[in-house]
């Protein structure tokens, strides 16, 4: 007997891969069918329009924080002008040398 991390029933067969609905343990079939397999597919799409990593961020995002895609794309892009910001003070106070890219 293995206890489903989705709807923590008892199950009898082989455990499934929740992935990325939980990121631990295994699910029952039932859960596979219902739950996984839908998210993955939005998985999918999420990985064709955005690439793989970003893709991949906008799903558990969803999943597990409630955060819509578009919102996770503003904070990522928020996070590369902080990137950039922090290159720019960089380069101004220890010069271009100290900063490849
Ligand atoms: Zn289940």
């Amino acid at each position: 007997m293995t206890i489903c991390v989705l709807c923590n029933k008892d199950f009898q067969d082989i455990g499934r891969n929740p992935d990325p609905v939980s990121l631990f343990g295994e699910c029952c079939k039932t859960c596979d069918e219902t739950k996984v397999v839908p998210a993955r597919v939005l998985e999918h799409h999420y990985k064709t329009k955005y690439g793989q990593i970003t893709g991949r961020i906008c799903i558990t995002n969803l999943i597990h924080m409630g955060i819509k895609p578009q919102r996770t794309i503003e904070l990522i892009s928020k996070a590369e002008k902080i990137k950039n910001a922090d290159l720019e003070n960089e380069r101004n106070y220890y010069g271009s040398f100290v900063c490849k890219s």
